[in-house]
């Protein structure tokens, strides 16, 4: 049965879809609201000054944003199901979802560019089929691999770049199963932080505590000697006064030393817990978690800024928790700073590490990213929906991930370098409140060309999110 299935499939392949245009040109306010979403700062996208002098000679799209021009709009979602059948990839998945193969699963994003895009372009797309794999067994199940290539054009003709898609799809159930974990193995505690011990709040610390649930951090201040210190305390240790406020810290800091916890483990906590005394620019120091950063990627005197967590919430179990919500302060690595200047070739080398980036992903990101790549599926922005088709949360859709992966080459490689590629493999999701880790390092140079590859990798506590290279052209 599945040597039948698999040569329907394969006459499907080379086939092509009808050309999609895109509603309208490709626009800079457009291209800002992608920014925003992204954090971008590369003024080519939105300095018209900067853009104009550039290598580009004026405003360019950002080369992620490839294939959201031509997606149709929120009132088409209801219409893209009713096309079933017209397009090859709907005639494959209606060849396989009748065989029992329904589960799906992204698995590989490439986009590849032949040039950057401008304001005014109008592009339309033509998705072929490349390629239907014999089944294969996955860890998920028993599957199929299917793989589309959407070719981008200007209305004119003018060839911009591909996008390489593919996905399994398996059958549910026929998967590796986990091991079973046996009675002897200890379980980790339920790290849920609501299961945390409430901190002991009294007239001494009140104000401080307040302040971390507007996410503010304050620390004490002396208004004797006006000195700042910090654990709070009823008298000053400098000049014995009793008299106490505060001043609000901007948040940042230094790692000053740090340990691992790993024992004893009690509920509340994903073990092992970094743990860092934070050096703050105000001058006190204060110990928190690390968010974000395992301890072999800690080091003395790395640059912090300070995350929050809302570990008690104001309302528990449908009432409302007369001891009031929790907040506590803790640290992540501050994000690296955006290059002003462009590297050249010359200047970097194989193996080349780049900065530990910790990106914290909230469900305005998701939202914001969603809606910023033109992205209207119900589990990028409803969590109610989300969870009715069996995923834990909302999670980040893969052109944002993508995005995030092409700024954070960019803020290190400079404004102007030119991305040509950008291929990812898929992973685990990217649900909120769950911080994404970049890391990277270049993994070849080619001086002659200019051509270098970084290779990328964004995890979170359920692990690799996305890995992948972006492919750039630095002058020499
Ligand atoms: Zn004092």
């Amino acid at each position: 049965m599945s040597d039948e299935l698999l040569s329907r499939m394969r006459e499907v392949v080379g086939q092509h879809s009808e050309p999609s245009l895109a509603r309208h040109a490709i626009g800079t306010a457009a291209i800002a609201d992608w920014c925003d979403a992204m954090g971008e700062d590369n003024p080519c996208y939105t300095d018209p000054e900067f853009a104009a002098k550039s290598r580009h000679g004026g405003i360019v799209a950002p080369p992620a944003t490839l294939d959201i021009w031509t997606r149709p709009g929120l009132p088409a979602q209801a219409s893209l199901a009713r096309r079933c059948g017209k397009d090859p990839l709907s005639r494959v998945m209606a060849m396989v979802e009748a065989e029992g193969f329904i589960g799906v699963v992204a698995v590989n994003s490439e986009l590849e560019f032949a040039r950057y895009l401008r304001p005014g372009d109008l592009l339309q797309g033509v998705q072929v089929m490349e390629d239907v794999s014999e089944e294969k067994q996955t860890a998920l199940g028993i599957g199929h691999f299917v793989t589309t290539r959407t070719k981008y054009s200007t209305v004119e003709g003018e060839h911009v770049g591909d996008l390489l898609f593919r996905i399994l799809k398996f059958r549910p159930g026929t998967g590796a199963r986990p091991a079973a974990a046996t009675d002897d193995e200890p379980k980790p505690p339920d790290a849920s932080p609501a299961l945390r011990p409430r901190p002991a709040i009294n007239r001494d610390n009140q104000a401080l505590w307040d302040g971390y649930r507007t996410h503010e951090l304050r620390l004490p201040q002396c208004q004797g000697c006006q000195r700042v210190f910090f654990p709070p305390s009823p008298r000053c240790a400098q000049c014995g006064s009793f008299d106490m406020a505060y001043v609000v810290s901007e948040g940042h800091g230094t790692v000053y030393s740090h340990v691992a916890v790993h024992y004893p483990q009690a509920p509340g906590f994903a073990y092992p817990v970094p743990v860092a005394l934070v050096e703050l620019d105000e001058g006190p120091r204060m110990v928190a978690d690390l968010v974000g950063v395992s301890r072999d990627q800690l080091e003395i005197g790395m640059p912090v800024e300070v995350d929050w967590l809302d570990s008690h919430p104001a309302v528990v179990d449908g009432a409302t928790d007369s001891r009031g919500p929790v907040t506590l302060p803790r640290f992540r690595p501050a994000a690296p700073p955006r290059r002003t200047e462009t590297r050249t070739v010359g200047s970097v080398s194989e193996g080349d590490p780049l900065p530990l980036w910790v990106l914290p992903i909230t469900p305005t990101r998701i939202v914001a990213g969603a809606l910023a790549t033109r992205d209207f599926q119900d589990v990028h922005h409803d969590r109610d929906l989300a969870h009715k088709k069996g995923s834990a949360d909302t999670f980040l859709n893969i052109n944002t991930s993508m995005g995030f992966m092409e700024r954070y080459v960019c803020d290190w490689a400079g404004p102007e370098a030119v991305v040509t590629a950008l291929r990812v493999k898929l992973g685990a999701p990217a649900y909120p409140y769950h911080p994404l880790t970049f890391t990277g390092s270049v993994k070849s140079v080619d001086a002659t060309t200019g051509r270098v590859v970084v290779e990328v990798a964004a995890t979170n506590t359920l692990g690799r999110h996305v890995a992948g290279t972006v492919e750039l052209e630095l002058n020499p």
